[in-house]
């Protein structure tokens, strides 16, 4: 059963495949009425997705983003919903943080070509589009160059955390990401938190910092583990919330937009809360400034 509701996708200002405009509408036409765009590190989508929601007056978009932070030893993605993505400040920090992911990735091709498995960099840019560039980018070049049979190959055998083309990037922490996007209204959720070490405390820390959700509901989670995940949620005071994912790059864990087991009840407090904040009016307002 699909929900009505899916808090995370990515476009082609990331690592997605389809334009926000191609996103909106697959989302709408599998019943999605409450969505946010969260591509990572940017919000250069938004204005594409809420121009595309003029068709729909049904559909709610919530302005969002997905940030990368670090913890030792693992990446740890946090959610921005709501946020007020125009902010300036805000905007030169996400700027600063591009501009260390696009110095990270030539790192990452120079390495490539150290290890005899070259592609251009100016592939590897036409690839990501207009997106930021990161690994799925340099990944697909790989493919394409036919140094590896996959993306999943190309991250096993190189661009993988250990992998010998791998490069460390700048990042902030969790608590530091969550208060930046406190700093402009957002609520913040920890991303796709399943397989992450110390969730307990790093979940105490980040409320603590204004955290507000944690994805509960997310691609391949079984019964099981969306009830541990829901009962740390209710246990910490956290909304669970969930998403696809979307990248539209296939393989066994991806799901289609809203093919994720949310239930609507808190998606109604995440509204209620944004309403509370008077961050509510930042969903729908902001189509066509
Ligand atoms: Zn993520
Ligand atoms: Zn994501």
């Amino acid at each position: 059963m699909g929900s009505r509701a899916d808090f995370h996708t990515h476009s082609t200002f990331s690592d997605g495949v389809l334009t926000p405009t191609e996103l909106i509408e697959l989302a709408y036409r599998r019943g999605v009425r409450v969505m946010s765009l969260t591509d990572h590190d940017t919000t250069e989508g938004l204005p594409e997705a809420f121009a595309a929601t003029a068709r729909h007056p049904d559909l709610m978009l919530i302005p969002g983003i997905e940030m990368s932070t670090d913890v030792p030893g693992a990446e740890v993605h946090i959610l921005g919903h709501f946020i007020d993505w125009e902010n300036e400040a805000f905007q030169q920090e996400l700027a600063r943080l591009r501009e260390s992911r696009l110095g990270r990735a030539r790192k990452m091709v120079e390495k490539l070509a150290q290890l005899g498995k070259p592609v251009t960099w100016e592939r590897v840019q036409e690839i990501s589009s207009e997106g930021a560039v990161g690994r799925p980018h340099i990944a697909r070049a790989l493919v394409e160059a036919g140094h590896v049979a996959s993306v999943n190959e190309a991250f096993d055998l190189y661009l993988s955390r250990n992998g010998p083309a791998y490069v460390e990037r700048e990042r902030l922490t969790p608590r530091q990401v969550v208060e930046l996007l406190l700093s402009v209204g957002g609520l913040s959720t920890l991303a796709h938190p399943r397989d992450l070490d110390h969730l307990d405390d790093l979940l105490a820390e980040l409320k603590d910092a204004g955290l507000v959700g944690m994805e509960v509901y997310y691609q391949d989670y079984r019964p099981q583990q969306i009830q541990r995940l829901r009962a740390l949620a209710d246990r910490l005071g956290l909304l669970p919330l969930g998403g696809s994912d979307y990248h539209g790059l296939g393989g066994p864990q991806q799901r289609e937009p809203g093919d994720i087991p949310l239930p609507m009840e808190p998606v109604e407090r995440l509204l209620a809360l944004a309403r509370e904040r008077g961050a509510l009016e930042r969903a729908r307002t902001t189509g066509g400034r």
